[in-house]
């Protein structure tokens, strides 16, 4: 996809040394990928790549929110992320990628997209549990689920009934 272009960087072209990029993550990003729960985004990312001979060295740091549906009140609610992680990628061939526990990127590649790293990370930097604070998820929705548990206190026990009918 169109978007997801400038998540490809140059490797082959870059000079060893450290390298600085900066992204912006919006809705776009995550409407290029299928079942995604993020409804949208405001992250800033900064991506610190170091090359050396033998491998590339991928600093992710991520800043901003994600927009996404409460667990609780099912309404939008942001969620903060800030995430740093450490990504090393080894410069190898194709033999060696499937034991390899690292990244492996082939010989003489030409530049890396990242994109994919980019959403499993931002996907690690969330918390299992997507929630307002206490007291902020949307009201209507609180009222139906504890007007359900007030119904279901009204019931009458049957044996509670049948004693009534004595
Ligand atoms: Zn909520």
């Amino acid at each position: 996809m169109k978007y997801l272009k400038q998540f490809i960087t140059p490797i082959s072209g870059l000079p060893e040394g450290e390298h600085w990029f900066d992204f912006e993550i919006r809705k776009e990003f995550f409407e290029c990928f299928e079942n995604s729960d993020i409804l949208d985004a405001n992250i800033v990312l900064k991506l610190q790549l170091i090359k050396r001979s033998t491998m590339l060295e991928l600093e992710f740091s991520f800043a901003g929110t994600v927009n996404v549906e409460c667990d609780r009140c099912i309404s939008p609610v942001d969620i903060p992320i800030e995430l740093t992680e450490k990504i090393i990628a080894k410069f190898g061939n194709d033999a060696y990628d499937e034991a390899a526990e690292v990244l492996v990127i082939p010989f003489n590649e030409p530049e890396f997209d990242v994109s994919k790293l980019v959403y499993e990370l931002i996907f690690l930097g969330l918390p299992m549990k997507r929630v307002h604070n206490e007291g902020e998820c949307l009201e209507g929705i609180e009222d139906r689920i504890s007007s359900t548990e007030d119904n279901s206190d009204d019931e009458i026990d049957p044996r509670w009934a049948q004693l009534k009918n004595l």
